[in-house]
């Protein structure tokens, strides 16, 4: 097994293309790609791990970013992949999957749509876990498939406006890994989280009031708290504020110290974007 002190976050960037309508508006594409780890914004450079341009495949990305961490995990490591972005950044096509979520700090359960308000509990070694969330068992890829499809399409039930309701909910999926070696009676567990976080993008200072308000309030205080907890993870700072939200709390065990933590900065190219796509950058940049 590799050396728990290497462990480190890594933080990585990527961009999609212009869609279509910003195109036929005729915004500007505004990032320039240096290297292989760094894009400039109007002439300031900002550095991650990698950053990957437009044009990269899904294929290409996966080997670049997940692959090493579901080996880490099958080896025995917890690990955590969290997508970063506003709204229509590339966070879900960057995750493929969308399982539990946190909306306005409560916890629903995406494979049982009456368990709507889960709380977070302590085991005997005192690891957090969702206490009574539905749990799958399964062998093989495709089942894995299903199930995702099974809470994407409770999910999509639950609420009218999809779109809408993933920019204001994070949404998690866990995969808990148990192998057993049947000649050496050697066991192995990881888990690893996917974390398809809610849009970061500010909600207009005018207009905002009831239910948007309080969500974009919910929304900034657990993506500020997760930020830092990251920048003291990174920091190697003794105390880690993991408390502050849900979100953090349920991952604790999977964040900092003997894991894997990836964080995706995704950004939109288009000028139009620029001051969202810049305060994106400087979110990913505190990880560092
Ligand atoms: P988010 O989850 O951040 O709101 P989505 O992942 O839903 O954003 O992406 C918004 C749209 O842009 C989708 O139609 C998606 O297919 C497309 N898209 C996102 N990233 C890419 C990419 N790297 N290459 C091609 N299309 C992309
Ligand atoms: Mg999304």
């Amino acid at each position: 097994m590799a050396d728990p002190a290497e462990c480190t976050i890594k933080v990585m960037c990527r961009f999609r293309p212009l869609n279509s309508s910003e195109v036929a508006r005729g915004d500007k594409y505004i990032p320039k790609f240096q290297g292989e780890d760094c894009v400039q914004i109007a002439g300031k450079p900002y550095h991650f791990d990698r950053v990957f341009q437009s044009s990269t495949t899904q294929v290409q990305f996966y080997n670049a970013v997940a692959q090493r961490i579901v080996r880490d995990v099958l080896e025995g490591y917890n690990g955590t992949i969290f997508a970063y972005g506003q709204t229509s950044s590339g966070k879900t096509h960057t995750m493929e999957v969308s399982y539990f979520e946190i909306y306005m700090d409560k916890i629903r359960d995406l494979l049982d749509v009456s368990k709507t308000n889960l709380s977070v509990h302590e085991d005997k070694n005192r690891v957090p876990y969702v206490k009574g969330c539905t749990e799958r068992f399964v062998c093989s890829p495709e089942e894995v498939m299903d199930t995702i499809d099974e809470g994407k399409n409770n999910r999509h039930v639950a609420v009218t406006n999809m779109n809408e309701h993933s920019s204001r909910s994070h949404s998690i999926f866990l995969i808990n890994i148990k192998q057993e070696n049947t000649q050496t009676e050697q066991k192995l567990t990881g888990k690893l989280y996917l974390v398809d976080l809610a849009g970061s993008e500010k909600v207009g200072k005018t207009g905002a009031e009831g239910t948007v308000l309080d969500e974009a309030k919910m929304i900034n205080k657990s993506l500020s708290s997760l930020g830092n907890v990251i920048s003291a993870l990174a920091e190697g700072s003794t105390y880690v504020p993991y408390r502050d939200s849900k979100m953090t709390r349920i991952l604790q065990d999977s964040l900092g110290g003997n894991c894997r933590t990836t964080m995706v900065i995704c950004c939109s190219p288009s000028s139009f974007n620029d001051a969202e796509t810049r305060s994106t950058l400087l979110f990913g940049q505190r990880a560092k």
